[in-house]
C-alpha cells in the first residue's frame, strides 16, 4: 500500500484576485516541488472528483447550499465575506477539494491506500454549518469525516495545526462526541470565533503570537497524546495548514520544515497505535510559496515513510 495524492487542475480556477494570498499559485508551487523532490513519483496520484450532494449536505444544511450557488457570479466576483470571494469556477473547485476528500476516505477505508494528502483548495476549517468565511466554502475535512462516520466508523480524531483555529470544524462537531477535535493556533487572532467551546470532545490550544518550534511542541504534546490516546481513534483527519511557517506573512508563529515533520510523526504515531495506520490529511493555510511547498513535502515525506511500516 502507499500514500495517495488527491489534486485537480480546476483547483487552481478559483481565483479571488491577484492580491489575495489565497492563490491559485499555492497549489502549483506544492505540485512543483514534490515532483523536484522526487516525493510525488512515489505517490500515487488521484483526481478529486466532483463532491455528491447528498455528502456535503452531511456537514451543512441545504439552506446554506443553497445560498451559495445562489452567491455563483455570472462573471468577476462575489464576496461570501470581506476575505472570501467566488469566481464563475469557485464552486466547481470547491465541489472538487470536499470530493477530492471523501475519494480519499473511500481509498484509505478500503485498504486501497495506506494514507492520503489532499492537495486541493479552497480549504475548509474556517467554514462552519452554515457560514462561508476565512477563504472556506465547504468544509472539506467536515464533509470526510461525515463519509468516514456514514462508513460505520465510530471513533474519529481531526487535527489541526494551522496557525488559526478551526472554527468551523469546532462548531460542526461540537455536539458529536464520535469526532475529537485537537486544534492549536495563534490566539488572539483571527478568526476570534469558536476558541472557547468548551467540550470533553473539543481541545483547543491557543498560543502565543512568536510562538517557537519547541513551545508548540510541548504543548501540542502536552494538550493532545492522551486525549488522542484515550479517544483511540479509527481514523485521523489532518486539517494541514503551514501558515504558523516563520516565513508566513500571515502567521505570527515561528515554525519551521522539521515542527510540522514533528508534529506529523506524532499523528502518525497516534494513527498506527489505533487507526491501522489510516489518515487522511487536507492542505488548509500556508501562503509564502516556498515555505508551504517545502513543509508540505516534509509532511507528505512521514506519510510515505509511515506508509512502508
Ligand atoms: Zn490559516
Amino acid at each position: 500500500m502507499t500514500t495517495g495524492l488527491f489534486t485537480h487542475e480546476d483547483c487552481t480556477r478559483h481565483d479571488m484576485g491577484d492580491w489575495h494570498p489565497e492563490s491559485p499559485a499555492r497549489l502549483a508551487a506544492i505540485m512543483d516541488y514534490l515532483k523536484a523532490s522526487g516525493l510525488l513519483s512515489e505517490l500515487e496520484e488521484h483526481e478529486a472528483v466532483h463532491v455528491s450532494r447528498e455528502a456535503l449536505a452531511r456537514a451543512h444544511p441545504e439552506r446554506y447550499l443553497a445560498a451559495l450557488d445562489k452567491l455563483h457570479p455570472p462573471e468577476g466576483l462575489s464576496w461570501a465575506d470581506p476575505d472570501t470571494a467566488l469566481n464563475i469556477y469557485t464552486l466547481d473547485a470547491a465541489a472538487r477539494a470536499a470530493g477530492g476528500v471523501v475519494a480519499a476516505v473511500k481509498a484509505v477505508l478500503s485498504g486501497k491506500l495506506a494514507n492520503a494528502f489532499c492537495a486541493v483548495r479552497p480549504p475548509g476549517h474556517h467554514a462552519e454549518y452554515a457560514q462561508a468565511m476565512g477563504f472556506c466554502f465547504y468544509n472539506n475535512v467536515a464533509v470526510g469525516v461525515h463519509e468516514a462516520l456514514a462508513s460505520g466508523l465510530e471513533r474519529i480524531a481531526v487535527v489541526d495545526f494551522d496557525v488559526h483555529h478551526g472554527n468551523g470544524t469546532v462548531d460542526i462537531f461540537k455536539d458529536e462526541p464520535r469526532v475529537l477535535v485537537c486544534s492549536s493556533f495563534q490566539h488572539p487572532f483571527y478568526p476570534h470565533r469558536a476558541h472557547d467551546v468548551d467540550r470533553p470532545n473539543i481541545v483547543n490550544t491557543p498560543l502565543p503570537e512568536g510562538t517557537r518550534g519547541l513551545q508548540f511542541r510541548q504543548r501540542v504534546e502536552a494538550d493532545w497524546l492522551k486525549k488522542l490516546d484515550a479517544h483511540a481513534p479509527q481514523m485521523v483527519f489532518v486539517s494541514a495548514g503551514f501558515d504558523g511557517h516563520a516565513r508566513d506573512p500571515l502567521g505570527g508563529f515561528e515554525l519551521h520544515e522539521a515542527d510540522y515533520r514533528w508534529v506529523t510523526e506524532l499523528i502518525a504515531d497516534v494513527a498506527a497505535r489505533h487507526a491501522g495506520g489510516r489518515i487522511v490529511s487536507v492542505l488548509e493555510g500556508g501562503y509564502d510559496l516556498d515555505a508551504l511547498a517545502r513543509s508540505v513535502d516534509a509532511h507528505v515525506q512521514v506519510l510515505r515513510e509511515a506508509d512502508r511500516l
